[in-house]
């Protein structure tokens, strides 16, 4: 069985592969098929990955999978949320992203932050019941960088149990505990279930 990823980020897709393959699922990504990557104009990360996966699986005919994903700090009401990858506005930083979060934090007494990850499998474009499944990583933003392991916010992104940053924690450790990791295992159990 084909399934078409929609996603061009070489991590996110060896990470995918590497959970679906008990699945049997030969994952190809959506440029390979030469799938344009669609706009994520919602408000909402799930809005955002059901239109990505419907784009890809209309194109292709093929099953399809996409996710979307960012960051969301307590005390500014889930910003950066869909924005993370464009928080400080465009060209994306991840270095000016991490500057405005720490700045916008400045005065706040409360420095709780949240990944999410949603995970959205469409059987194909019309599917009425896509499989849904989303992930939370929770940890609290600090003014300095600690770490190079990770990208995007992970530098900043302290987990008190763990007492280090997510950019401090090495790759496999990372996927276990991230917002990513959880909703792949969620979704592959959901997906083993539908089958069944
Ligand atoms: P996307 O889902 O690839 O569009 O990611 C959105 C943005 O969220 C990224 O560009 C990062 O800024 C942020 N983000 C999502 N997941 C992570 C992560 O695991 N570590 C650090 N930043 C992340």
């Amino acid at each position: 069985m084909k399934l078409v990823v929609a996603s061009n980020n070489p991590g996110k897709l060896r990470e995918f592969g590497a959970l679906l393959a008990p699945l049997g699922w030969e994952i190809l990504p959506q440029r390979a098929l030469g799938v344009a990557e669609c706009a994520e104009p919602h408000g909402t990360f799930v809005e955002n990955a059901l239109l990505k996966a419907r784009h890809a699986a209309e194109v292709t005919g093929l099953p399809a999978l996409a996710d979307d994903s960012g960051l969301c700090a307590h005390a500014l009401g889930g910003a950066p949320g869909v924005q993370s990858a464009r928080y400080a506005g465009e060209p994306k930083s991840d270095r000016r992203n991490n500057q405005k979060l720490v700045a916008d934090l400045a005065g706040k007494a409360d420095k709780r932050a949240h990944y999410v990850c949603v995970l959205v499998f469409m059987r194909h474009a019309d599917d009425p019941q896509p499989v849904i499944a989303e992930g939370e990583w929770h940890g609290e933003i600090i003014a300095s960088p600690r770490g190079d392991g990770g990208f995007g916010y992970d530098p900043y992104f302290f987990l008190p149990d763990a007492g280090m940053t997510a950019a401090e924690l090495d790759a496999a450790e990372k996927n276990r505990r991230s917002h990513r990791g959880q909703a792949l295992a969620l979704l592959v159990d959901r997906l083993n279930k539908h089958r069944a």
